[in-house]
């Protein structure tokens, strides 16, 4: 049991390497140590909760594609519907896109094409995913996520709602809007093409 949460704890602490680090120093050595961490797991949601304003959705928001999930099975594979239409993560560090810095372009939804990030939305977080200071205006929707105990800020394509990472806020990165989209390559596709909009598609 103790082991099992503290695995879902290391995998949050990835999400949350800065914070992580802040108020735990120490890694746990001794099971002492470790049981004497294990109370900051709730007090984690904390940090997140207030996160939760704008452009927030209620998790029975419809959207505009509304393919059913043997329909993605169809187009996606199997890692894309884990963590689009599952929530999966990716494991830190393994995306195309983490290390992926061009100058310009656009990233769109893997599921259905949707523009969701700039290029020059991009930063390097060293998170281990594609971090985006800001998207593509109402092309991401935020939904509250209370899973693994913690509030966090889930964002989701607006056109499938299908499932991008989280949103942190105020971590302290010189970005113009002190947020981080934090997403899974696997959900993201990119073209150069700065044009792509909603109204061109193939
Ligand atoms: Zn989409």
């Amino acid at each position: 049991m103790r082991s099992t949460v503290f695995r879902i704890f290391q995998t949050l602490s990835n999400f949350t390497a800065r914070r992580a680090t802040t108020f735990t120093p120490k890694t746990p050595s001794s099971p002492l140590a470790l049981k004497a961490s294990m109370p900051t797991i709730p007090f984690f949601g904390s940090f997140f909760g207030s996160s939760a304003s704008n452009n927030m959705a209620s998790s029975q928001t419809s959207y505009p594609d509304q393919r059913s999930n043997d329909e993605w099975r169809a187009v996606l594979s199997k890692e894309q519907f884990r963590i689009l239409r599952e929530k999966g993560t990716e494991p830190p560090g393994s995306g195309a896109y983490d290390k992926h810095h061009p100058s310009n372009g656009v990233y769109t939804c893997a599921g259905c094409d949707a523009p969701l990030y700039k290029a020059t939305h991009k930063f390097s977080s060293g998170c281990g995913w594609p971090a985006y200071f800001d998207s593509i205006p109402g092309a991401v929707t935020r939904h509250e996520d209370r899973t693994f105990g913690m509030t966090r800020t889930e964002i989701v394509c607006s056109n499938c709602g299908g499932h991008l990472g989280h949103v942190f806020k105020g971590e302290g990165f010189p970005t113009p809007t002190d947020e981080r989209h934090c997403v899974n390559s696997v959900s993201l596709k990119f073209t150069e093409d700065e044009q792509t909009d909603g109204a061109k598609k193939e």
